[in-house]
Parts: structure tokens; sequence; C-alpha cells
């Protein structure tokens, strides 16, 4: 297996994309540490299904929007499972709003989950790598929207947009240290962050019509892109946002 003998950390992964990530990491061999904000059973439940995968899992709680959280993450994690190899930082938060509406709590909310806690988690794993002198891998989980603009989502864009730079910068300024740094830019996706979408059928219509595969991904869909760029298989890239999305993105027919 591709992932063996790796120790992984895939935040947000108590439900939606990062759950699958984690158990995709697992069925590839890795160890993996669970982070969850707000949902301890959904956590150990995920560290179940890693057990009768015969891999280690612990759960660990954090919030990522205060980087003294994202710090005592990554020393809980290593002191019980060991050196981490591999990040995944997946959590991630949207506000639907007017631009005109947007408050100051929803806006910090947003960029302090999506950049500010991307930010620090990575600087806590960055520390902890080169100072036990391991290569390691890190995944940003992106969206089509680092590209494409989101009206009423105007905050999430521009974290993900931020998170595209924070992507390509350090892939530069981490290749000494053999360190990889890319991103995933998923479409529209069925989790629970897309529950208001899912439940509104003019409105998953009009969204599957924008798509040209004619259907929304799944985490599974999106959890295989995660366990390339965590191997081997993925050594010579860095700097690089992977589009998993249907054929979203770059839509464009004249008929
Ligand atoms: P989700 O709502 O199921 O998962 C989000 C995760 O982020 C949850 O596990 C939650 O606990 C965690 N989180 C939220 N606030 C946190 C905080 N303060 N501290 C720590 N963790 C916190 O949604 P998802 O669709 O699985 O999203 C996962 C990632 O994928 C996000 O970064 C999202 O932006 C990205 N994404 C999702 C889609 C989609 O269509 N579902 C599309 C593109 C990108």
């Amino acid at each position: 297996m591709r992932l063996t003998g790796k120790t992984a950390l895939v935040t947000g992964s108590s439900q939606g994309i990062g759950e699958a990530v984690a158990l995709r990491l697992a069925a590839d061999g890795a160890d993996v540490v669970i982070h969850y904000r707000s949902h301890p059973e959904s956590a150990q439940d995920v560290v179940k299904r890693i057990a009768t995968l015969g891999r280690r899992a612990v759960a660990i709680q954090a919030d990522l929007s205060r980087a003294a959280e994202a710090q005592r993450l990554i020393a809980d994690g290593v002191t019980r499972l060991g050196p981490l190899d591999i990040l995944v930082n997946n959590a991630g938060v949207e506000k639907h709003a007017d631009f005109w509406d947007v408050s100051e709590g929803d806006y910090d909310f947003v960029m302090d989950v999506n950049l500010k806690g991307v930010f620090f988690t990575t600087q806590t794993f960055v520390r902890h790598l080169l100072a036990t002198k391991r290569p390691g891998k890190i995944i940003n989980m992106s969206s089509v929207h680092e590209e494409l603009p989101f009206p009423r989502f105007t905050p999430y864009s521009m974290s993900k947009g931020g998170l595209k730079m924070m992507t390509r910068t350090l892939a530069i300024e981490l290749a000494p240290f053999g360190i990889t740094v890319n991103s995933i830019a998923p479409g529209a996706i069925e989790t629970p962050i897309n529950r208001t979408l899912l439940n509104n059928p003019e409105k998953l219509r009009a969204l599957l019509d924008n798509i040209p595969l004619k259907r929304m991904g799944t985490p599974v869909d999106i959890a295989g892109v995660a366990a390339f760029l965590a191997s081997g298989d993925a050594d010579y890239i860095t700097g690089a946002t992977i589009v998993a999305d249907g054929g979203l993105l770059w839509n464009y027919d004249e008929q």
C-alpha cells in the first residue's frame, strides 16, 4: 500500500470531504489523526472505522480559528500517534450574504477558519518537520472558487483565492526541505456544507445544468485525489491545484 508507514492529520475529518479523505488515506495504509470541532461522536465513529482497516487513529478537538488551538492539535497528534508526514487542511466554512450585508463577525469567521487556521496549522506542521528533519506533504482543500467568482460568497471566494497564493508561495519556500504543497479544487460536492442547495430542487437543477458530467461530486471523488497527492506518485508535483469538478470551472459551449 502506497501510504504504509505514514501518519496523516486531516482537519475537519468527522464529516463530509474530510471524513472520506481520512478513510481513504487509512485504506491506503496511513495512520490518521482525526480532527473535529464540535461532533465527538462522529469523530469517534471515523476512528472506529479506521481501526477496522487495521490502522491507528485518534480523534482530537480544536477550534482552528485560533492559532494556539492549531498548535495544540499538532502537538497532541504527535504525542498520540508519533511524527506526522501528511497534513490535509480540509476544515473550511462559508457564509451566504449579499456583499452589503456581510457583518464583521461573519467576515472574520470565514477568514479565521479558511485562511488564518490553515496558515497556523501549516506553520506548526512545518516546524515539526524541520525539527525532525523529515520531508512532508501538505494538501489544501481549496475550491473552484479560488478561480471562479461566487457572488454572495465574497469572503469565501477571497479566502480560497488567498489559499491559492499560499499554496504557490509555500511550494517554493518549502521545496528545499522536501516538503510539497498542493491544493485540490472541488466543484459542487454532496456534503453538509451544501445542505440548503441539496434541499432546493430548482437550484440543484440549475447547478447540474452547469456541470458537464451532469452530477454533483461525492466526497469519495475528492478523497482519491488527496490520496494521490499524499503518495510518492506525486513526489514531483508541488504548487499545483488539481481541479475535481465534473468540468464546471471551464464549462463553455456555443451551440
Ligand atoms: P463540511 O461542512 O462537511 O466540513 C467542514 C469541516 O470544517 C467540518 O468538519 C467542520 O467541523 C470544520 N470546521 C468548521 N469550522 C471549524 C473551526 N472553527 N475549527 C475547526 N474546524 C472547523 O463541508 P465539506 O464540504 O466537507 O468541506 C470541506 C472543505 O472542502 C472546505 O474547506 C470547503 O470549503 C471545501 N469545499 C467543499 C465543496 C463542496 O461542494 N462541498 C466545494 C469546494 C470546496
